[in-house]
This record gives C-alpha cells, sequence and structure tokens, in this order.
C-alpha cells in the first residue's frame, strides 16, 4: 500500500483520537524509519519515546524469534521464565523488592494507584486519596485521566474517580497544603514529558521523600517516560537522589513491544496479595523475553554513557540555536529527554523537519521534544540540529 492509501483506510475505519502527522511507516533500522512510499527519516521522537534501542535492534528482533519459537504466551496461574528473570533484574537494579508486569503506562499506574490504596486500606482505612501534580500525564484509563491534572485530558468524562488531589509541580509548599488527614501518596513524573518537558529544581524530589516521611505518605514515581536510561541513568530518580515506594514504567522497557511494571519496596508492596490485582496479558513470555533483551543491551552497549554523552551534545547544539534563534526560549531537559520551549506554536518547526526527514514532536504546543533512540550517535545529532536550524531559519 502506498502511503496515502494507508491514511486514506486509517482515516476512514479508525477512531479520529490522535493528532496524526500524515506519515505512514513501514520499516525501521536504528535511528532510521521508511515510510510506505520509501521515503527515509532520521527518528528523534522514538515512537513517542518507545524505541529505546531504535528499530529492529538485532537483541530485540533475536529475543523474539527464539521466544516466539519455544511459547509465546504463560498463564499467571502458572509460571514462566522470562516473568521470573525479568522480575529479578528490575529488583536487582531497584529500590523494589515486588514487581507488578502489565502492559501498558496506564496500566502501571493503575495498579500503583490500586496498591496505594490497599495499603491506605491494610493501615486502618481512611487514607486512599493521592497527590499529583499540575501539568502531569498519567495516562488514559478513568483512574489516570482523574491522576492527569490536564483539564483537557479531564473534559467531557466526567464524573471521574474521587481520591485525587491536585498541586502546582516543583511547589512543595504547594504540595503541602493540599495534604488532608484522608492523603495516602504523591505521584509525580521526576521530569513531566507530555506536560512539556519540565524539569523540577535539583533538590525538588528530596524535599517531596522529606514531606512524605514527615506525613506518612508514599511516594509513586512515574517512570513511564524518565525510567530505562532516558534520562542517562537506569531511572531518574537516581539522579534525584530519592528512595520512592513505587514507581512505574513501561514505554522503552519493551523498546517497541507493549509492556508495563509496577515496582514496589516493602512494606507498601505486601499489600498486593493473591487475588489483589491481575492482568491476563501481563507478564507475557514474548514481552518479558524482549524487556530482558532491553536490560542486557543497555548495559552490554554502555547506553546509559551514550545518552549522556549524546544529550549533553544535543543540549549544546540546541543552545547554541538558541543564541541565533530567539524564537527558542529556553532549552532543558536531562539525558536524551530534551525539550525548546519557543515563544510561539511549535507546530509549524516540527512540520518543516518532517518535510526536511526529521520526526520530532511538539508538547504541551510551544515545546519541541527530541527522544532519540537511546543508540543514537553524534553523526545523527548534528544531522538533526542541522535539519532543526534549516527549519527554523525558514
Ligand atoms: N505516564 C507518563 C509519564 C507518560 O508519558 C505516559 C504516556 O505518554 C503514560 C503514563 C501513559 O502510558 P500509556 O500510553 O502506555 O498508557
Amino acid at each position: 500500500m502506498t502511503s496515502a492509501e494507508i491514511i486514506s483506510l486509517s482515516d476512514r475505519y479508525l477512531f479520529p483520537i490522535y493528532a496524526r502527522a500524515p506519515l505512514a511507516l513501514v520499516r525501521g533500522e536504528g535511528t532510521r524509519v521508511w515510510d510506505a512510499d520509501g521515503r527515509c527519516y532520521l527518528d528523534f521522537f522514538s515512537s513517542t519515546v518507545v524505541t529505546a534501542l531504535g528499530h529492529a535492534h538485532p537483541a530485540v528482533v533475536h529475543a523474539i524469534e527464539e521466544q516466539a519459537r519455544r511459547i509465546l504466551h504463560v498463564s499467571n496461574l502458572h509460571y514462566c521464565e522470562p516473568q521470573a528473570r525479568l522480575a529479578e533484574q528490575l529488583v536487582a537494579h531497584s529500590f523494589a523488592d515486588r514487581v507488578f508486569l502489565c502492559n501498558s503506562g496506564a496500566e502501571a499506574n493503575e495498579a500503583a494507584i490500586k496498591l496505594a490504596r490497599k495499603y491506605g486500606h491494610d493501615q486502618g482505612g481512611g487514607r486512599y486519596e493521592i497527590l499529583t501534580a499540575l501539568g502531569s500525564f498519567h495516562g488514559r484509563t478513568l483512574a489516570t485521566v482523574a491522576a492527569t491534572a490536564q483539564e483537557k485530558v479531564q473534559a467531557g468524562f466526567q464524573p471521574l474517580p474521587e481520591g485525587f488531589r491536585y498541586a502546582a509541580f516543583d511547589d512543595v509548599a504547594a504540595l503541602e497544603a493540599a495534604i488532608t488527614p484522608r492523603t495516602i501518596a504523591v505521584m509525580l513524573e521526576p521530569i513531566q514529558g507530555e506536560g512539556g518537558v519540565v524539569v523540577p529544581r535539583a533538590d525538588y524530589l528530596r524535599q517531596v521523600r522529606r514531606l512524605c516521611d514527615r506525613h506518612q505518605l508514599l511516594l509513586i514515581l512515574d517512570e513511564i517516560q524518565t525510567g530505562m536510561g532516558r534520562t542517562g541513568t537506569l531511572f531518574a530518580y537516581e539522579q534525584a537522589g530519592v528512595t520512592p515506594d513505587i514507581v512505574t514504567l513501561a514505554k522503552g522497557l519493551g523498546s517497541g513491544v507493549p509492556i508495563g511494571a509496577m515496582l514496589a519496596a516493602d512494606p507498601v508492596a505486601a499489600s498486593f496479595v493473591t487475588g489483589a490485582h491481575g492482568s491476563t496479558f501481563g507478564g507475557n513470555a514474548l514481552a518479558c523475553a524482549v524487556a530482558l533483551a532491553v536490560l542486557d543491551t543497555l548495559r552490554a552497549e554502555g547506553l546509559l554513557a551514550n545518552c549522556q554523552q549524546m544529550g549533553a551534545r544535543l543540549r549544546a547544539g540546541l543552545a547554541r540555536l538558541q543564541r541565533k534563534f530567539p524564537v527558542i526560549q529556553e532549552v532543558r531537559g536531562q539525558g536524551l529527554l530534551i525539550g525548546a520551549a519557543l515563544s510561539e506554536s511549535a507546530a509549524g518547526v516540527v512540520e518543516r523537519c518532517l518535510a526536511a526527514g526529521l520526526i520530532i514532536n511538539c508538547t504541551a504546543q510551544r515545546v519541541l521534544r527530541f527522544t532519540p533512540p537511546l543508540t543514537v550517535s553524534a553523526a545523527d545529532v548534528d544531522e538533526a540540529l542541522a535539519i532543526l536550524e534549516r527549519a527554523l531559519a525558514s
């Protein structure tokens, strides 16, 4: 099929819920993707911050082939090796004692919300409220929409599940003021991704941790976008210098194969007893085999270091463009989660980049977001900057 045919068929039969660019991709390799008409693009979006290892990484392809030949799916009423090994690895490399595996970010956050509520219940009840931040994004299920403090995400879906209160991001006093006797947890993104790559002050999460300790609240970190090496360490909480109680992951965990995870430390983890939660496909053997390969490859190929180096190169290049083009107001981010805030809508720049062969996206209307695969090379970064420079100039 041609791009035009794929687009027309999609527009005819799918719900028009996504604001899509006219791009129909059929193949990818590393940081490059090809559309149905054979045109090549440099992918600095990683298909919504998902393809951490780039496209068609040999380790991912091998894991899929091997696992597909053995067994694709094992019921959660039985045991399966990739699931056991993935949980072991996630615990070994994090603060956590227990892992719940699921299929998406929203599901991981639903699990975190349910675990916090169950913990509150087990502690004697009465505490179930979760504080989240204005401008946050936690998913599209009803509970995660309620957790997402954005009018545009919630509009039309009321009544939403109750039990969520909101406070300004990067403002500990506002968070403290929102605490009530019913509060059980604070849920935050270490960097607000969809909200416009908003990086809080360096000591924000440490102060939130202290606040949580003082009020006996759980600290839930949504690392669905920041986790799996995206900010230069496996988890962003490592750089913030805090130990959370619950962390959620998805996106880069499967580098393109759908998988999510909710990690928790004792004693809160102990509240998920037999029968408390579950998922048919959660911890699927194929998805777990791939996530294991992703974790192995992050280490084997030194991708955390590459993420830090390429992130610094990209930020330096963007800072140079900022000096040349006053429309760029601020360059911010960590590792390869980088935003350039413009003084006007970023949509035109995104369109011109796409026309010139570079895929980036725009969040919060005015922020260009750069999230290339963690395997990105210096030559890729320089090429992307050159395309962006021409798009800004025209
Ligand atoms: N949390 C954060 C921080 C996200 O960025 C996203 C997706 O963009 C989600 C949750 C929801 O993940 P999913 O779309 O896999 O449900």
